[in-house]
Formats: C-alpha cells, structure tokens, sequence
C-alpha cells in the first residue's frame, strides 16, 4: 500500500477533526510526524525548531529513548491498575514521595490527575472542601487574577482571564473575583510601586466580601499564557502573608513553572512562597504521557482524608505508565542538570531577545528562568498590545523562519526546551527578530 502523502493526511485531518481555536475555513495544516531534541518534523518533510516546547512542557527535549523505554517497560508489566479506594501501586507511591521530596516540605500529600484543568479543578474541590468541613462553608468565594490561564473545564475556564470559556456556555461555578496581576507593562507602573497597589487592591477585596466568604486564592508564580510575566521579588511573600492573616487559602498553579522552567523544581521555592495548594502537569511527565498531581500541605490532607475520604477522582488518576514516565523524566531532569540548563539558557534568550528592544513593535522584552516573551505594542510611541493579539506574527515567524513561538493576546511567547544548545537560542532569535 502506498504512504498516505502530506497533503492527504491534511485533507483527511480537515475532514475528521475539531481543532481547539481553529475556524473551519483555515485550511492550512501542520501535521507533526517525529521529534528529536528540539526539533520536529512534519509530514512535507519540513523542520521545526520548537521554541515552544509542545505546549511549554517538553523539558527533557523530543524523542528520548529511556522514556520510551520506561513506559514499554511498564506496559508489559502493569498497563493499569487505579489509586481509587484501598488500591494503590509502586509506580505512584514512588512518584507521590519523589514530589514531596523535590519540594522539602514533610507531610505534603499526591493527588493524581490526568491533567492541568483537572488539577486545578481538583484544587479548588479541596479549598473549598477544606473550610467546609472545618465549619467554615460559607468560605466559597475564588480570587483570580486578569491575565491568568488556568484551563479549559467550567471552573477552571471562568478563574482563567479568556472570555471564550465563558461567553455562551451557559452558567458557571461563579462567585470568583478577578484581581489585576502583577503585569508592571500592562498596568504603566513601574515595578517596585505594584506589589504595593496590589495589595491594597487585594486587602479592599477581601473588605469587600468579606474574608469569612472566601476560600482560597489561585495564581500562577509567572503568568504564562498571560505573557511570561514574572512578579515583583515581594509579590509571592506579601500576598501569601496577607492570605494567611485572613485564613485564605493559597493555591499556585505551577502547571507550566515547575520541573525546571524557572531553574527550580518548583518556581515557589525560587521565590519563597509556601502555597497550601500546588497544582502540577506538563513538566512533569515533559508531555510523554497525559498526567497532573495537586500537592496539599500537610493540615489540607489532614482534613480533606478525615470522614469519608477526599470525593474525588477520575479513572486515570495515578496512572502507572503515566508515573513511570515521570520517574524517568524526572531522572533525566536530575541527571543531566537541567535545572541549572534552564537557568543558563534562559539568559542567553534574554540577553538575544533583549537585542529586539530597538524595534518600534517592541514594547518590552521579558525572560525568568526558560520562560521569555516579546511584548508586541502598536508601534510609534504607542503601548497598546494589537487588538488581534500576536497569534498571525508567530503563524508568520513559523511559516517564514522554521521557528515556533506562541501567539498570545499581548505578547510572543518562547519556552524550549530545557536542552536548547546555545545555536538553537541564537536561531529562535534570529527567527523572530527576522519577521518583526
Ligand atoms: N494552568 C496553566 C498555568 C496552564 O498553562 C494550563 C495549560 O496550558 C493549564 C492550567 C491547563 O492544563 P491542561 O491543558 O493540561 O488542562
């Protein structure tokens, strides 16, 4: 039988699929067909640099073998069993204690899940859980932050700052309270002045609701859909210390800033925050396999495992092939240093990207750890972002250069993978730098 061509698998994709955020009159199609390292190949043949990491989760670089090798290993020997009720397995003991462990805090507790929007789903579950069954069930309310991505389910859709998950599904989860985010550009504040209003805007909310109403905050340590946007150093320590006077909960989703993004295994120890709540995927298996874990603290597991148990779970929880491919990922991760890799290669980025600065739709440029943007502004003195976001530029900066970055609504976003060579980063570079 002959090989289905390139422009066959695109006319058949364009019959049998739905793409998240793609009109039915795109035509255009990219069918990814292998990886190695940081690069991927389609089916004309044609090679990408992948400066986007997948979806900003591939860390240990495309197509490693030991992870093959460990999820075949795994396979034959327990495809699957479940963590529901009194079943467990080696497989997510190991990992379960590997995650407490990475962190440094004892008494920490796993959860599995298949993925970002069902940890933070589950997170929000045990916040509110949580006050409930201490007598506090009035504590329901969400706080949230402009700019936030948190997933695509109906809560973790309406705490996310994209009105798409919202606009025409019907009714929500509600009773969520959006916050501005520590965004200096965005705001037109100078940095050391927005920690401070931030709190005054947090401190009025609260005022407002009443901190007897609300059960947690949620937040990403740096805004990644938002436009790679690090805080402040006293951001993170100021607000979980004002959440902790009012009993608020803290919840960091580390979805994407985690295993190594930001040069830590957890971005909330680089920047000395104790969340109540971590919500963790991506990094964690670097995209070889669908799977998430939320970490509660100690006094959270303490009460939500009293009475009946936690109520909730999912058929894939603790997936075994799933955590064998994350102990593998994890002892690449480890082995080859990539945490202090990121480190490094995040400055070379900046200091390259940083080179943009000059350019007239260059608004700023921004780089923590391997997570760097290029905030995209109108141009001739003019700060505002496009009104059509910088999706079409990095389609352009893709077609053109080779090069994938992200589109977003305000900036070009680049996370590769923590293995980038320094000649990689120079060519992301020079991609963007050739189309703007
Ligand atoms: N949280 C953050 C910060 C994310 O960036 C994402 C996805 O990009 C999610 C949650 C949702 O994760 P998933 O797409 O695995 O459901």
């Amino acid at each position: 039988m002959d090989e289905p061509t390139a422009q066959n698998w695109e006319e058949r994709d364009r019959s049998h699929l739905i793409h998240p955020f793609l009109p039915a009159d795109r035509k255009d199609r990219v069918v990814i067909v292998s990886g190695e390292g940081c690069r991927l190949t389609d089916a004309r043949g044609r090679s990408y640099l992948d400066a986007t990491a997948g979806m900003w989760l591939c860390q240990v670089g495309h197509g490693r073998r030991e992870i093959a090798e460990a999820a075949a290993d795994q396979l034959r020997r327990l495809e699957y069993s479940t963590v529901f009720w009194d079943f467990t397995h080696d497989r997510a003991i190991a990992l379960a204690e590997r995650l407490v462990r990475l962190g440094g805090v004892p008494g920490r507790r796993v959860l599995f899940t298949g993925g970002g929007s069902e940890g933070v789903e589950v997170a929000l579950r045990m916040a509110r859980g949580y006050h409930h069954r201490r007598g506090a069930a009035d504590r329901t309310w969400i706080l949230t932050r402009s700019a936030a991505y948190h997933g695509a389910g109906y809560a973790s859709g309406e705490l996310s700052d994209f009105p798409a998950y919202t606009t025409g599904f019907g009714p929500h989860p509600g009773q969520v309270h959006r916050l501005s985010a520590p965004y200096p550009y965005a705001l037109g504040q100078p940095p050391e002045r927005v920690t401070d209003l931030l709190l005054q805007e947090l401190e009025a909310a609260i005022a407002e609701i009443g901190a007897h109403r609300i059960a947690a905050l949620i937040g990403e340590p740096v805004l990644a859909l938002g436009g790679m946007v690090a805080p402040p150093p006293d951001y993170w320590p100021r607000v979980a210390q004002a959440l902790r006077r009012h009993g608020i909960l803290l919840i960091l989703d580390e979805v994407v800033t985690a295993f190594g993004r930001t040069g830590a295994w957890y971005a909330a120890d680089r920047m000395g925050v104790r969340p109540d709540l971590t919500v963790l995927s991506k990094g964690l298996t670097s995209g070889y396999f669908p799977l998430g874990a939320v970490l509660a603290d100690e006094a959270i597991a303490g009460v939500l495992d009293s009475h009946e148990g936690f109520p909730a779970g999912h058929t894939y929880s603790g997936h075994p092939t799933g955590c064998a491919v994350a102990l593998a990922n994890l002892d690449i991760i480890e082995r080859e240093g990539l945490l202090a890799a990121a480190d490094r290669a995040g400055a070379l980025l900046g200091e390259g990207l940083g080179g943009l600065r000059e350019l007239p739709r260059v608004g700023e440029v921004r780089q923590y750890g391997l997570m760097a943007a290029v905030e995209i502004v109108q141009g001739h003195g003019r700060r505002e972002p496009l009104p059509e976001g910088t999706y079409a530029l990095a389609d352009r900066i893709r077609d053109r250069t080779g090069v994938l970055v992200r589109g977003g609504p305000r900036a070009l976003t680049l996370a590769p993978p923590l293995v980038i060579s320094d000649a990689e980063v120079a060519e992301a570079v020079a991609g963007v730098r050739e189309v703007l």
